[in-house]
Formats: structure tokens, C-alpha cells, sequence
């Protein structure tokens, strides 16, 4: 697999060095990962990083959609993601790759790295992943499995006439339900 085209290379030897704000942009036809979100086309993203402090900000922004799984009928369904995401990173002599830490004394999360050429794959992969919904639905009224099937159902209604008059369900249909 080619892993090139995943990678997502900033330099940050100038905003280290306090030399103003730099900025870089890109795309990106998949992910890495296997257990990574697939996405639909390519992935954009933006990030802006400047030294505040010690410490550089970096600010970026991710555009692109993936397919994920209905949460109820597990077809596969489109999901659009646009978002911005900010994070600490913090330059420590000798430090390998880029490793999230957490600091107790200021309750903060930096992402600590040793080269200045950084590879920002995993943040976009993980800030994306953050922007995907955890239950997607293909249409708000998807009616699910069928339990005997296991097969997506038609809809609602038509399944409510195959139950027939089992009482457990007459029950069931007896509790108002919004939007019925
Ligand atoms: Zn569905």
C-alpha cells in the first residue's frame, strides 16, 4: 500500500523558532488505518500553527466525507464532515514520531514531538473520527433489521401489519408515539 499519499507533513522549524505563523494545506484519498473511517473522496484539510510560548498552536480544519454504517439497518450511509480542531504541541529535544501527554498541573494535552517535520496524520485521523456520529442513521425514520430476517425492513407500517395480532405488539402500538 502506498502510505505516502496519507501523510500529512508540516514543518514547524519557523514557528518554533517564533518566526511568525505558517500555514499549509492538502489532501489526503484515504486513510491508513484499516479501522479508520472510508472516506467517499478526498479529504481536505488546513492547519495554521504559531508559537505561543513554549508551546505552538496549531489550528486546522478537516473537509471530506466518509460512509459509515446505519446504526440501525447497517446499510451504508454518507456522512459529511467539516470541522476545526485545535491542539497543543510541544517540542522536547530527543522525542520520537508525535505522542499525545497529558499534564496534570495545567489539566492540558500536548502533543509532544522531537523533529520539526511532523506528521499530522494522526491527529486529522483521530479529529475526524471525533466528528463522525457514533449512531448514524440512513433516514431519521429507518425502521431497522427485521429479527427474523435479519434483513433491512420495508418500512414501519408494512411491518406492523405482519405482526398481527400478537398482543405483545398491540401493546406496543398502544403507547403514543411522536411524529405516529
Ligand atoms: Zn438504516
Amino acid at each position: 500500500m502506498d502510505t505516502a499519499e496519507t501523510v500529512i507533513a508540516l514543518n514547524l522549524a519557523r514557528a518554533m523558532k517564533g518566526e511568525g505563523e505558517i500555514e499549509a494545506e492538502g489532501a489526503v484519498a484515504r486513510f491508513v488505518s484499516p479501522r479508520a473511517p472510508v472516506l467517499t473522496g478526498p479529504l481536505t484539510w488546513r492547519v495554521r500553527a504559531a508559537r505561543a510560548g513554549e508551546e505552538i498552536w496549531l489550528d486546522g480544519w478537516l473537509k471530506g466525507a466518509a460512509v459509515v454504517e446505519c446504526a440501525r439497518c447497517l446499510e451504508p450511509v454518507r456522512h459529511e464532515v467539516n470541522t476545526r480542531f485545535q491542539v497543543l504541541l510541544l517540542h522536547r529535544d530527543g522525542a520520537h514520531g508525535l505522542t499525545l501527554e497529558y499534564d496534570q498541573d495545567d489539566d492540558q494535552e500536548r502533543y509532544v514531538f522531537g523533529n520539526p517535520q511532523v506528521d499530522l496524520t494522526t491527529i486529522v485521523t483521530e479529529f475526524f473520527e471525533l466528528a463522525m456520529p457514533p449512531a448514524a442513521l440512513c433516514s431519521p425514520d429507518c425502521p431497522g433489521l427485521d429479527p427474523e430476517t435479519g434483513r433491512r425492513r420495508e418500512s414501519g407500517r408494512e411491518d406492523r401489519r405482519q405482526r398481527g395480532d400478537d398482543p405483545r405488539w398491540k401493546a406496543l402500538e398502544d403507547i403514543d408515539l411522536p411524529g405516529e
